[in-house]
């Protein structure tokens, strides 16, 4: 028999099958990282990223030519994804469904890499049922004039409201300024609910320290506080995902961290996409592990 020759390629499949295009091609101008360095870390840390990320409707932030150049955020697929990024029909407001995106295999995450994705961005529900979330998250946006000390007191204390009704929460550094407060939901209470709580707790924080917080989405309000922004709790807002890498200087991800570990951090972009190893190390550490975890329903406010 034969053998059959390997093809020439200057691309290679990679191991989830998905053959990255361009693997030179530079990035993050800043640190001369290129795409075939970003497909790398996606292909690394797709074991840890898929069981949040995965299987619920996504939003990309695709850069095809860096993250210099233009990059455009993506809800819906523009026909050229292919099979492994999946899609799911989705009613809209006013009648109608749209086909939203989703992935649940490495193929899928690196076919969105191939297509020139740095950011993933995820609803707070799961495909299994897109009405009822399965997370609240708050969104820390502090002012410019706002240290990242700033950030983690915030957070200490949401985390300790949050507490206080009986929610365990999860902190995420994004990778840019803040630090999103997690608080895993079993699914059970529908989008209205979820927001409508979200909007109450923020307010009522803001009413409590109005020199240290609001809940108000203009920046004339943000002067010197930080924004507890809720809205990422309404049905079809998205969130970036845990490990996504993001389009700013030097790679930057969104990391998991433990409440414990973001007492001594003095960054939200303390890690980057070199550090896919890391990431998998501390994923098995017995903190980690259960991070994202927790078995609670919305309570009342
Ligand atoms: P940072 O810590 O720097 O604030 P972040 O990820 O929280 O990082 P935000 O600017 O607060 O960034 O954005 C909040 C969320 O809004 C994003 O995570 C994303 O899911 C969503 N978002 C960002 N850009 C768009 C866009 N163009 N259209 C719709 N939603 C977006
Ligand atoms: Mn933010
Ligand atoms: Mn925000």
């Amino acid at each position: 028999v034969a053998e059959v020759p390997a093809p020439v390629a200057s691309a290679t499949p990679d191991a989830s099958g998905i053959t990255i295009s361009n693997r030179d091609r530079v990035i993050f101008p800043e640190g001369k990282l290129t795409k075939g360095q970003l497909a790398d870390y996606y292909e690394s840390i797709a074991p840890i990223m898929l069981p949040w990320a995965g299987s619920r409707p996504i939003s990309l932030v695709r850069c095809p030519q860096g993250r210099a150049r233009k990059c455009f955020f993506q809800k819906h697929d523009a026909g050229s994804f292919g099979d492994s990024v999946r899609q799911i029909a989705i009613a809209e407001k006013d009648g109608g469904s749209e086909p939203y995106l989703f992935i649940d295999s490495p193929a899928g995450l690196l076919t969105c890499v191939q297509m020139g994705t740095i950011e993933f961005h995820g609803w707070g529900a799961r495909i299994e049922d897109v009405e009822k979330p399965d997370r609240l998250v708050f969104d820390l946006d502090p002012d410019e004039s706002l240290g990242f000390a700033d950030v983690v007191s915030a957070a200490f204390h949401l985390n300790d409201m949050l507490a206080q009704m009986g929610l365990t929460t999860f902190p995420l550094v994004t990778g840019g300024k803040g630090v999103h407060v997690i608080a895993p939901l079993t699914p059970g209470a529908e989008w209205p609910e979820v927001k409508d709580f979200a909007q109450r707790f923020a307010t009522a924080l803001a009413q409590a320290e109005p020199d240290r917080f609001t809940a108000a989405l203009s920046k004339a309000k943000r002067k010197g506080r930080i924004f507890i922004d809720y809205l990422r709790n309404q049905r079809g807002a998205t969130a970036v995902m845990p490990y996504s890498a993001r389009s700013r200087e030097h790679a930057p991800i969104a990391v998991p961290i433990t409440w414990q570990e973001l007492r001594s951090l003095d960054s939200a972009a303390t890690w980057h996409i070199g550090d896919a190893a890391e990431m998998l190390k501390r994923a098995q550490s017995k903190s980690l592990a259960q991070w994202g975890r927790a078995n609670q329903m919305l309570p009342e406010l």
